[in-house]
C-alpha cells in the first residue's frame, strides 16, 4: 500500500502546501509525489517548500512535474478525487476510511490520490476522469481544508488501514488484470468517436453522455480485456458506418 500509492497535487498556487504535504506523507509513510502544473514550477525547491517539509526533503526532493492530470496517472489503475464537494456526474463515492480499506484490501491496485488547488479545488472533468470520489466528512458549514491538511487526513487513514493490510477481496475468485488509466482514456476517446460516427452523440451538442458514460464505466472497474471488448466494438461501429457510407 505504501509503495502503490500516489499523491498528485494539481495546479498548486503555494509552494509552503507543497511542503507540508510531503511532511504530512512522509510522517504517514509514503513517498510518492507528483504536481501537475504547480503555479511556480520550481515549487519543489521554494524556500518555504523546503522550510515545511522540514524532514521530508527527500519526498519534496523527488516529486516530479506533470504536464496534465493524465500524464500525472500514467502507470496507476485506480485513480480518487479528493473534493469537498459531491458532483452530480462523479465516479462512485466513497468515505475516506472505505476508501483506505478499499486500497488496502487489494494489492493489485496502484493507486492516485488527486488533491486540487487551493482556489478553485478539481473541475467537474478532472473528477470525471478519476475512478472513485472521497469527501473528508467535515463541518457542513464550512468543509474545505487546508490542501496539506486534506493530504494529511487521507494519508492517516491510509496508514491505519495499510498496517493492518486484510485479505485481499479480490484474491477470491477469479479477476483479471485492471486496466490502467492511459488505457480507459484511450478507450473513451476511442468510443467517443464511434458513437459519433453513428449520430448517437453530436460533437456539437454532447450533453452529458460522456460524463454519464464514464460514472458508468467507473462502476465497473474496468479490466484490461474489458476495455478491449469495448475498443473492438468501437472498431467495428466505425468501420461498418464508413462502409454503409461508401456503398
Ligand atoms: N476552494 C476550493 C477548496 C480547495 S482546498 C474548493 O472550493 O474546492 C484544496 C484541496 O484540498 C481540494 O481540492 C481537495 O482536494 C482537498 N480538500 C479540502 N477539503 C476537503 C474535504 N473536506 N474532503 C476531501 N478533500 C478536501
Amino acid at each position: 500500500m505504501f509503495e502503490r500509492t500516489r499523491f498528485v497535487l494539481v495546479d498548486t498556487s503555494h509552494p509552503g502546501n507543497v511542503g507540508s504535504a510531503a511532511r504530512a506523507m512522509k510522517t504517514m509513510g509514503f513517498s510518492d509525489l507528483v504536481l501537475v502544473n504547480p503555479r511556480d514550477p520550481d515549487a519543489a525547491r521554494h524556500e518555504e517548500a523546503i522550510a515545511l517539509a522540514s524532514g521530508a526533503h527527500d519526498v519534496l526532493a523527488s516529486a516530479r512535474i506533470a504536464h496534465s492530470l493524465e500524464e500525472a496517472l500514467t502507470g496507476c489503475n485506480f485513480s480518487v478525487a479528493l473534493s469537498a464537494r459531491l458532483r452530480e456526474f462523479s465516479p462512485p463515492f466513497f468515505e475516506p476510511r472505505q476508501l483506505s480499506a478499499h486500497l488496502a484490501a487489494d494489492a493489485s491496485l496502484r493507486a492516485a490520490l488527486v488533491f486540487g488547488s487551493e482556489r478553485y479545488g478539481l473541475s467537474n472533468e478532472q473528477v470525471g476522469k478519476c475512478s472513485a470520489l472521497v469527501s473528508v466528512p467535515a463541518n457542513p458549514m464550512y468543509s474545505s481544508l487546508n490542501l496539506a491538511q486534506a493530504v494529511q487526513v487521507i494519508a492517516y487513514e491510509c496508514r491505519l488501514a495499510g498496517m493492518g493490510e486484510v485479505r485481499s477481496e479480490r484474491a477470491v475468485g477469479f479477476h483479471g488484470e485492471r486496466a490502467s488509466a492511459e488505457q480507459i482514456e484511450g478507450m473513451f476517446a476511442h468510443l467517443e468517436k464511434a458513437l459519433i460516427e453513428i449520430d448517437f452523440l453530436d460533437a456539437d451538442n454532447p450533453k452529458k453522455l460522456m460524463p454519464r458514460l464514464r460514472r458508468l464505466f467507473a462502476r465497473a472497474e474496468l479490466e484490461i480485456e474489458e476495455v478491449n471488448i469495448l475498443r473492438g466494438i468501437a472498431t467495428q461501429l466505425i468501420s461498418k458506418r464508413q462502409r454503409i457510407r461508401k456503398d
